[in-house]
This record gives structure tokens, sequence and C-alpha cells, in this order.
């Protein structure tokens, strides 16, 4: 863009006018000769107009920007020649303007001799002789084409940036040099349901979660005053009133020339992979309960140790009473040795005592937690647990849950170890015929809650349906014969009751209820 030189005339001379020569003015040229090269070369195009603007005289610069020679234009009126149709309503007032003393300062459209339109600024004034008679017009014209296409260039990526902006998938903002807040994209401002009005400055804090504002000013502040980048998280509240977890990034901007400019950028609602990050911990935590049911699922092996691990002291302590016998049986009782073999004993019974502890703590939980749980919400999570497994053997786990049960005191991970029994016992009874597991839960009559988990499976044991809650009764070649004896004292450890019962069709189901409001029978199942 072109700046005015310091040879533009501020109040044009006119040409044939003398010009004092200033001290120290080179004294090359006479006043005329002076005052015609500044309009010849004046860096702006200049025409003197009659005051009914035909052009008396042009200089160099008009004849590049217009085309015209001064010989073509002279006498002609101005508007005919470089004045556009659409602006002509706009050139005949200014005519009337200077006519009646005043000056013309706008930016407009002119034509050249060659039909292409051109942006200029005019400056057009009118020149008055010593007794104020209206002699000529000044028209002073300046090429700002440039600078229109830098200003429609800016315009054009302002706009750019504002789409990207507002159809980004995250919510932008900007501050200024300040630190306030400029601007908000129109995610931002759907997302919060607030107008730009009320979140501009420090507005946007009035949706931050109160716990979180001092954060963000914590975090924010600091990063601003050195110019970093930075990063935080917080609860913004949502259009619906509901706070959700957003994660937000910042940059310094600046402007081409380097300056800081202030702050730009995005917030992502990380809310749904927060939950779901929690609920990885809940599954992690659901594998380790897992892992531990495994441990009892080798309750079958390790009977058979423990039958060899206390039949040894038993047979010691057998024989250890024997001895003691004999020794206070004789004529002469020698009670120091019946006392040795009765000490013996002693030490064989608490040896037997501490291997029945050892097992029984590889089963035991060591803190029992009963807490208000959705046993809607237990049953699904094992749905989901157990739906691969299910799905190998292609069946499939269907659900018929009562939406409208109150929360009941449970120890949650002994619930688990309920459903994973009665649900795994469903899939081997049905693991070569494929079929369903049908699990739902209701309110009884009473007040109870009644939950049922029923197969289409090979069927209850006929002759021996009265044995399989008994501890290590098994009819399967894996089996441990564990779980439904640990199922059931899990459930009347909950003050409930479990059993089973033949389908009509096909299969089993087993029931348990649980008193609703359950006073805990005892504080551990184990
Ligand atoms: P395991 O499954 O290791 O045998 P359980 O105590 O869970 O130990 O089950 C004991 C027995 O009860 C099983 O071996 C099986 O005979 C019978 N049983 C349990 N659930 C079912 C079922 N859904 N259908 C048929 N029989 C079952």
């Amino acid at each position: 863009m072109r700046t005015s030189q310091s040879n533009t005339p501020e109040t044009p001379a006119r040409p044939d006018e003398p010009v004092e020569p200033r001290a120290g003015f080179p004294q090359i040229l006479g006043n005329a000769e002076i005052g015609n090269e500044l309009f010849e070369q004046a860096p702006e195009a200049v025409a003197v107009l009659t005051t009914d603007d035909r052009i008396v005289r042009v200089n160099k610069e008009f004849t590049r920007m217009f085309g015209y020679e001064p010989d073509e234009v002279l006498q002609r009126p101005i508007n005919d020649l470089i004045v556009p149709e659409a602006q002509l309503g706009g050139a005949r007032a200014y005519t009337r303007l200077l006519q009646q003393g005043g000056r013309v300062e706008v930016e407009t459209v002119r034509r050249r001799k060659d039909g292409t339109e051109i942006d200029v600024s005019l400056l057009a004034m009118s020149v008055r002789s010593t007794s104020g008679e209206h002699v000529v017009n000044y028209a002073i014209y300046r090429d700002i084409t440039e600078r229109k296409r830098a200003e429609d260039r800016l315009r054009e990526s302002e706009a750019r940036f504002q789409t990207m902006a507002d159809t980004a998938p995250v919510l932008i903002w900007m501050t200024g040099t300040d630190a306030l807040c400029n601007y908000f994209n129109k995610p931002w401002l759907e997302f919060t349901g607030r107008t730009m009005e009320q979140e501009v400055g420090i507005g946007w804090t009035e949706g931050v979660h109160p716990d979180d504002v001092q954060g963000c000013f914590d975090c924010f502040l600091p990063a601003f005053h050195a110019r970093k980048p930075f990063r935080m998280e917080y609860r913004l509240r949502r259009a619906d009133g509901e706070y959700r977890w957003v994660i937000e990034s910042g940059i310094p901007r600046y402007t081409g020339a380097g300056e800081f400019a202030g702050y730009i950028g995005s917030n992502i609602d990380i809310t749904d992979l927060k939950r779901a990050a929690a609920e990885r911990q809940r599954l992690h935590e659901l594998e380790a309960d897992l892992a531990r049911i495994n441990r009892v699922s080798m309750m079958g092996e390790l009977a058979a140790s423990l039958a060899h691990e206390i039949k040894q002291p038993i047979t010691a302590a057998l024989v250890d009473a024997k001895t003691c016998v004999r020794w206070l049986r004789r004529d002469t009782p020698d009670v120091a040795e019946g006392c040795e073999a009765a000490l013996r004993m002693i030490q064989d019974a608490t040896r037997a005592a501490e291997v029945v502890e050892k097992v029984r703590s590889l089963y035991k939980r060591d803190t029992s937690d009963r807490e208000l749980h959705d046993i809607n919400e237990i049953i699904r999570e094992m749905t989901v647990l157990l739906h691969d497994k299910a799905n190998r053997t292609s069946i499939s786990i269907r659900t018929e849950l009562d939406s409208e049960l109150p929360l009941i005191t449970v120890d949650r991970i002994q619930l688990r170890q309920v459903f994973m029994n009665l649900i795994l016992n469903g899939i081997e009874a049905m693991k070569d015929t494929n079929g369903e597991v049908t699990i739902t839960s209701k309110r009884t009559a009473d007040g109870q809650l009644l939950v049922s988990v029923s197969d289409t499976g090979i069927g209850l044991p006929v002759s021996e349906v009265d044995r399989i809650f008994e501890a290590f009764f098994t009819t399967k070649e894996q089996g441990t014969g564990i779980g439904l004896s640990i199922s059931r004292r899990i459930i009347e450890s909950h003050g409930g009751r479990l059993w089973a019962s033949a389908n009509a069709e096909r299969g089993a189901t087993f029931q348990f209820t649980l008193p609703i409001d359950v006073a805990a029978a005892s504080p551990s199942a184990a």
C-alpha cells in the first residue's frame, strides 16, 4: 500500500499561483516550475476541474491510473469518463457538495479507459479565489486496490476461520492480551446455552463448577503470564444443566509481526471417556475378584490335600493318647510321662486346627463390606462379563429385570459370586445343546426380592437332586461341587433362601430371595 510522501500537496497549490520558497528550500527551480513539477510528480492522480466538473488539467499519475492522455480528457466532464454507472448518483452529489463549499473524502470505484474498474480513495475540494469565488475543483485519487485486496484476503481468512471454528467438533475460545476472553465459537455457545455477551470477559466462569473455578485460574494465569501452553480439566455446565468434564488446552497466539495477541484454546467433553475409564477400573476389580473365585473353585483339589494334612496330626494324636493312657494305667502311674504325651496331643490337635484355618482363609474375604446396591446393576455387570463365554458355545443370556426394585444392603462381591456360580452352571448345563440363560428379578408379594436364573439345559440330576447343595457334590468330570454350597451360604448369610427346581419343559431354575432392607443375618458368608 502506498503512503503519502512529503511532496504530496497538503493543500494543493493552484498550478499558476506563485509559491513562496521556504528558507533552506533548494532554489533550483522557479516557483511556477516547482508548482508544475509537484503537480506532475504527485504520487496521486490529480485532476483540476471546472466548477461543473469538466477537466482542466490532469497529471501523469492520472494518465497512468486511468489510461487517458491529457488531450483526450480536456474539457470533458469527468463523470462521463471515469465514473461507472452505479456511482453516477454519488458523483453528482459530490459536485453539488463542492459547489456549496464542502469537501469530499470517500472510498469508491472508478473506471479506466479500458473499462476495468479500480478501487480508489477520492479527496475532492473546491478552490476559491481570495474574493470567495468558486474557481476550480480538485479531485485527488489514490489507488487502493492493493489495500482492498489485502482487506478482502483478511476478511476471507477471518470467514474461513469462523467457518472452521463453528464447524469444528470442539469448543474454541480466544482471549485478548489482557487475558479476558473475547471470542467463543458456535459449538461453545451451543454447549453452554449462553450468548457471546454472557461469556466474554470472565463471564464463562459462571458455567464452571464452583469447586473448579479456582483451579482454572491457578492453571491459566501463570501460564498466560509466562506465555506458555497449558492444559487443564474442569467441569463445565452444559445447556441442560449437567456439569460435564472438559479438557482444555490453550496456547499463546501472535500476530504476523510476532506480537503477542492473546490466547486461543479448545475444550473437549471427556465425560464419557472418564466414565469408560472408571468402568475399566471396575472391570479390573471384578477380574481380581474373579481370580479369587477361581481360587475357591480349586477347593475340590484342596479337599484331598486337606484330608491328607489333617490325617497326619490326628494319627499322631491318637498314638499320643494311647501312650498317655498306657503311662497312667501303670501300677504306679507315671504322671510326668502321661503329661508329656498329653502335651504332644495338644500340639497335634493345634496343628490340625491350623491346617483347617489355613484352608478356610483361602476363600474367606478379609473384610465384609455390605452396602446399598442395585441388584439389577450386579446382574447386568455379570451378564456383560459372561457374555463372551456364553457366546462361544452359542448360548445367549437374557434378562427380565424389574426396574422399580429398591436398593438392598448386600456384599456386592459375594453376590457376584452367587451369580457367577449360577450362570456358569446354566451355561455348562447347555454346553452341548445351546440354549438360553434367563435371569429375572422382581419383588414378591411379601416384600422380598426374588431372583431366578434358569436355563434350558440337561436338567438337575434326578436321583441326587437333594444333594446338589452339599459341599463337594458334583456330577461333572471337572466339577468341584462347591459352587452351590457357597452360594447357598452367601444367600443365607444375607437372610435369604436359595433353592432349585426342575423346569416343566427343559432345564433347571435356581431361585433365591433376599430380604429388602436386609439386616444381615451374619457378617460374612465365609
Ligand atoms: P459344580 O458345578 O462344580 O459341579 P456346583 O455346586 O455348582 O458344583 O453344582 C453341583 C451340582 O449341581 C452340579 O455338579 C450339577 O450336577 C448340579 N447342577 C448345578 N447347576 C445345575 C444346572 N443349572 N443344571 C443342572 N444341574 C446343575
